[in-house]
């Protein structure tokens, strides 16, 4: 629960964008007596966690691997509800089923002598190297997010209080350099340092802090909520209109208004809305290269923005079976020959790389309903590199890339696929500048690497305009759904110290 004292009276709010960020936060701030306005561009909440209804099937858009559940049942339990009123969060298990083109198969389960013997068959020195791991991502979880996860990172002295332990934890060294100190199997190795990846960062460039992933899914579980990623969206919205949120769909906000250096107010198709203070939930270019066009601030920032290093994009190909298949686990990663090489390519290369490695989601392993009866729903998404680091004409290659991963998933996974075809979809790293405002179509927004994390990250307050807050992917921690539902309960510490120092202040 927030410590936070109720703000008297009742500052408004305006909360831009409903992904996961924005939702946890509009939720935090309303749940302590703002009355928060969400602005939502689109015609459904939830961002990169869209979903799409096809053909009978249920196709979540983006985020699948639920994790660290404590931290959505904490935005029920601020207002004294219980999440399990809103969703039903199912186990998955195993986590993940990871599989190679050589046949090895590795199950990612929660329980130790499973882990063990897998690891034994392939390196029996490996299990004691394992265990040292996963002290060591004990320790990075204690440290990077019980204690720094939803601290804002405002001032420099607020990253030297850290860097002891940061030093000490070895932070300035990639993931993949850490758990190689470790484990000697290569396959090991990739199992336990892909996670990066579904946070946006390549295992080789990434700080080691993001090894914690690993401690956090052994202790918190994978988690599916039944009826797919969006029934979590929708619990969230839900509780946030039942708690007297206002939260208006298909408004994209078009400016941001300041005067005299503080917020004023929102613009919209309807007009300008007056506000004590603004969140944005967009992405952070967007918002200050956008939103804040008429401000030196947005310009300034938004060029210091562009020399960034940007997340990779993503390829998803989404698609419906008339069949169904058990043999195929909920979380596959199906890994290429290639680890290292492609991963750089895709960090680096103007183009497309001819292999790939995949993440397969079938969510119809975990609840049938998402597909009509007798069929399967999955999804196949790619990382790809992102529309600055490559050149690429997407209207062009996207359907060629669409066939050439559903004819290798038929040839290696999916006998019969293309036979099987009911219905399909994809989107591309364009799809995320159109529907998203995504910069460059990053689907992760800023890299996460250490001289852009923490106090290296856009602050949670803007440094210039007092009442200008961020939250969700762009701000610290960063992304994933852990990483920006930590981000919005930093921001909402923020909000709630600002009015009440205010009120003191106006005693
Ligand atoms: C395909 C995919 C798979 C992923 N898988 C996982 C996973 O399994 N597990 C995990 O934890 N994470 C996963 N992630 C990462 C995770 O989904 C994201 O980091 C997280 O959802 C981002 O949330 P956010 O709050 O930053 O905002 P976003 O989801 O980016 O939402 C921002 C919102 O702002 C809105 N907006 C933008 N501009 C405006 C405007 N001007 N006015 C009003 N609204 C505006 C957008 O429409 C959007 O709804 C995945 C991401 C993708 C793309």
């Amino acid at each position: 629960m927030n410590a936070h004292a109720p703000v008297p009276p009742r500052p408004k709010a305006a909360v831009i964008g409903a992904g996961f960020g924005g939702l946890s936060l509009a939720v935090r701030l309303q749940s302590q007596g703002f009355d928060v306005t969400l602005f939502e561009g689109r015609e459904k909440p939830g961002g990169r966690a869209y979903v799409w209804e096809q053909d009978g099937f249920t196709f979540d858009a983006g985020p699948t691997v639920v994790t660290d559940p404590d931290c959505l049942k904490e935005l029920f339990a601020l207002s004294g509800r219980d999440i399990a009123d809103y969703v039903d969060l199912m186990p998955v298990d195993p986590f993940y089923r990871l599989l190679w083109e050589d046949g090895d198969v590795f199950d990612y389960v929660n329980d130790q002598e499973g882990l063990d013997r897998q690891i034994a068959a392939r390196n029996p020195a490996d299990v004691e190297g394992y265990r040292r791991f996963h002290d060591y991502s004990e320790e990075l979880y204690q440290k990077g997010y019980v204690e720094l996860g939803a601290v804002p990172f405002l001032d420099f002295g607020s990253m030297i209080s850290a860097a002891p332990s940061l030093m000490k934890l070895q932070a300035w060294r990639s993931v993949y350099d850490k758990v190689a100190g470790f484990v000697k199997d290569e396959h090991v190795r990739q199992a336990l340092s892909f996670h990066s990846l579904l946070v946006g960062g390549s295992p080789f460039a990434t700080s080691s802090i993001y090894a914690l992933i690993h401690a956090l899914e052994r202790r918190g579980g994978v988690w599916f909520p039944r009826g797919g990623t969006h029934a979590l969206v929708r619990a969230l919205a839900k509780l946030f209109t039942d708690l007297g949120g206002k939260l208006h769909l298909s408004r994209p906000v078009e400016r941001i208004a300041v005067r005299e250096g503080r917020v004023t107010g929102v613009v919209t198709k309807e007009g300008f809305e007056a506000f004590d203070t603004v969140a944005s939930n967009a992405d952070v270019m967007h918002t200050y290269r956008h939103l804040l066009r008429e401000e030196p601030r947005g310009q300034k920032v938004g060029k210091a923005l562009e020399g960034k290093r940007w997340s990779p994009s993503l390829f998803v190909v989404y698609f419906g079976l008339k069949t169904q298949h058990p043999e195929i686990r909920h979380h596959t990663i199906c890994f290429g020959n290639r680890y290292r090489e492609l991963i750089g390519e895709i960090y680096g290369k103007d183009g497309l790389a001819d292999d790939f490695s995949l993440y397969l989601h079938h969510p119809t392993a975990s609840d049938p309903a998402m597909a009509p009866e007798g069929c399967s729903t999955f999804y196949a998404l790619s990382p790809v590199p992102n529309l600055q680091t490559a050149n690429i004409d997407w209207s062009v290659e996207g359907p060629k890339y669409r066939d050439k991963i559903l004819a290798y998933l038929e040839k290696h996974y999916i006998p019969g696929l293309t036979a099987d075809l009911v219905t399909s979809r994809f989107i591309t790293p364009d799809d995320f500048v159109n529907d998203l405002n995504a910069w460059k179509g990053a689907a992760f927004s800023l890299e996460p690497i250490l001289t852009q994390s923490a106090f290296f990250r856009t602050h949670n307050r803007d440094d210039v305009i007092p009442n200008l807050y961020f939250v969700g992917a762009g701000t610290h921690p960063g992304a994933g759904i852990p990483g920006v539902v930590g981000s919005a309960k930093a921001t909402a510490g923020l909000m709630i110290d600002d009015f009440a120092t205010q009120a003191t202040a106006a005693e």
